[in-house]
């Protein structure tokens, strides 16, 4: 079951990227989208283990980069979608005292949709593989496309069709990076996009 509207879940980390802290909704939020190993045990583990794909790395790298160096809060808004539901958020990276990091994901919207098999991690996956960004939860095939337009184009609407999902970070994306904001204009992603 998808969890309402203003939820926000934080997390910290300390200096060695080990998170030592994260709030309750933090543990609902990862029942509630099907990820209950995440939600255990996860104080003392390392950040990156529940992290993968390069570019994710690369990305969630120089957000933290940027803000261990400026000292500065850093936002930016994400979707954090379930098979139910297109979840507009907001991520938000503060620093801490001996270069630790209070992240807060807040939910700012939701739009229940016709459940889409390629986000529930329930759903047994074929040998295909598509590349999904992360933070915007578009796919890719050359160009990068709405999930639900592009689900059922490619016919995953059908359950035995799920193929398996890569986790990327899309060139749009990647543009609201620290890095690429300091020499480049920030594009307007629209919060939902619509045919
Ligand atoms: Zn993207």
């Amino acid at each position: 079951m998808p969890i309402s509207g203003c939820t926000t879940i934080t997390y910290c980390l300390d200096r060695n990227d080990l998170i030592t802290h994260v709030n309750s909704a933090w543990a609902d939020f990862a029942l509630a989208n099907d990820a209950p190993d995440i939600a255990r045990r996860v104080v003392g583990t390392d950040l990156w283990r529940h992290l993968s794909g390069e570019e994710v790395i690369a990305f969630y790298h120089d957000l933290m980069a940027h803000v261990r160096r400026t000292g500065q809060v850093f936002s930016l808004p994400f979707r954090c979608d379930a098979a139910d539901v297109r979840r507009q958020m907001r991520l938000t990276i503060e620093p801490l005292h001996e270069g630790g990091l209070f992240f807060e994901s807040r939910t700012l919207s939701e739009i229940p949709r016709r459940a889409l098999h390629l986000f529930d991690t329930t759903v047994p996956r074929t040998e295909e593989v598509a590349p999904l960004c992360v933070m915007c939860q578009r796919l890719q095939n050359g160009d990068w496309r709405d999930a639900d337009q592009y689900a059922s184009r490619m016919g995953w609407t059908v359950r035995s069709n799920t193929p398996k999902v890569t986790h990327r970070v899309c060139e749009r994306c990647q543009s609201l990076s620290p890095a690429a904001r300091a020499v480049s204009m920030i594009p307007k992603i629209p919060l939902f996009e619509r045919s």
